[in-house]
């Protein structure tokens, strides 16, 4: 599904070059790198403030623990996404309040999001799935209205651009109250373990968490409230500052990668390519996601195996079906488009290094299979 070694192979040099510098510095923690890729990142994304922590599933915990919520309140999110998304709220003794997607983006659907809200909703997380940019302005618009905070979960998408109906773009991530992010080695931004990080353009929220990815504290050995030991080391710090420079071009490269996928199967009746909202700056492709009739995805999984073809299937179920989350509040009828969905998605290969010939044994095993 990736090929992180030939990625690393093009920036071998500049690579070591800086982990080496980091061992020869023995400042492993909290370096100097640290704050050099702090403030890269803010520069990219042109955000005023950039936490850095240990993964993106402690980095939405971390944004949520910034709110002061209580227990019992709710937070309104999709239903189709990685566990990270409902699995802090539910941590945090929060309700998920979860919400049905659009079935041509898999993104939550903002017009199922007013019906959802109560007077003890207090944040909504939308997420920017496979790499595309959600109806953003939709979901800000709905949370001004009723008072709600919006965490952005931008661990698919960094690099995305929004568009605004006024045609101004923005970075996926920055246009919420928070945003947060992965830097899991096979996200679009990917370092060698874990790594993660938070934004805001809110100096309070910043500095509240600060603290609390330093076990709330705001002064040495002075713990102001409860928090968590949450850092990027500087040896992945080291290694994305490297990887930063080249995000553009590697998501340029995915968008290469599919648009010669969607070439390939455009006269294919049964296969349905990844629609794109916005405009093409919008999606970075985290995944490659195709939809077929639910009657033949799981042998067309199968034709794949047999050709030593990797895919995926994300997400086989909706956070309403997951054991570990199930409760009494959701139900079944309200999640008929994911319902639908999780049945139909395959994700093919997508990455940097995709080669021209790859895609199209990729394609021709592909549509040799719906001839
Ligand atoms: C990967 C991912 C996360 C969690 O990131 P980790 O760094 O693995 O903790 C959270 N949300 C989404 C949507 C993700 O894809």
């Amino acid at each position: 599904m990736v090929d992180l070694n030939g990625q690393y192979r093009k920036i071998r040099w500049q690579v070591n070059r800086e982990i080496k510098k980091v061992i020869k510095s023995s400042s492993f923690i909290n370096g100097p790198i640290v704050k050099e890729f702090q403030k890269n990142l803010q520069e990219y994304l042109n955000v005023r403030h950039v936490i850095p922590c240990a993964n993106g599933t402690d980095a939405l915990q971390i944004a949520l623990m910034a709110l002061d919520l209580k227990k019992g309140d709710e937070i309104i999110t999709t239903n189709f996404s990685f566990a990270s998304t409902i699995e802090v709220i539910l941590l945090l003794g929060l309700k998920p309040v979860i919400v049905d997607i659009d079935p041509r983006t898999f993104n939550i659907d903002p017009s199922l999001i007013n019906n959802k809200i109560t007077e003890r909703s207090k944040v909504i997380i939308p997420v920017h799935l496979f790499g595309q940019s959600c109806r953003i302005e939709e979901i800000i618009e709905i949370a001004n209205k009723n008072n709600l905070q919006v965490i952005e979960d931008n661990a698919q998408a960094l690099g995305s651009q929004y568009k605004f109906s006024n045609s101004e773009k923005q970075m996926t991530g920055t246009i919420g109250d928070i945003g947060t992010t992965s830097f899991f080695p096979s996200k679009n931004l990917g370092c060698y373990g874990d790594g993660g990080a938070i934004f805001t353009n809110s100096d309070n929220l910043a500095y509240k968490m600060r603290g609390i990815v330093n076990h709330g504290m705001y002064e040495r050995y002075y713990h102001d409230e409860i928090g968590v030991n949450s850092r990027l080391d500087s040896m992945q710090a080291a290694i994305l500052n490297v990887k930063l420079k080249y995000l553009d071009k590697y998501n340029k490269s995915r968008q290469q990668s599919a648009h010669l996928y969607n070439q390939a199967f455009e006269k294919v009746e049964k296969i349905q390519t990844p629609f794109v909202e916005s405009d093409i700056d919008s999606h970075v492709y985290h995944q490659y996601t195709l939809k077929v009739p639910s009657e033949f995805r799981d042998s067309l999984a199968e034709h794949l195996s047999k050709n030593n073809i990797p895919f995926g299937i994300y997400y086989p179920l909706g956070f309403h079906e997951q054991k570990a989350y199930k409760q009494e509040f959701f139900s079944d009828k309200d999640f008929p488009v994911t319902n639908k969905i999780k049945d139909q998605v395959i994700s093919l290969p997508m990455h940097t290094e995709l080669s021209r010939k790859q895609i199209n044994h990729i394609t021709n095993t592909i549509i040799s299979f719906f001839e």
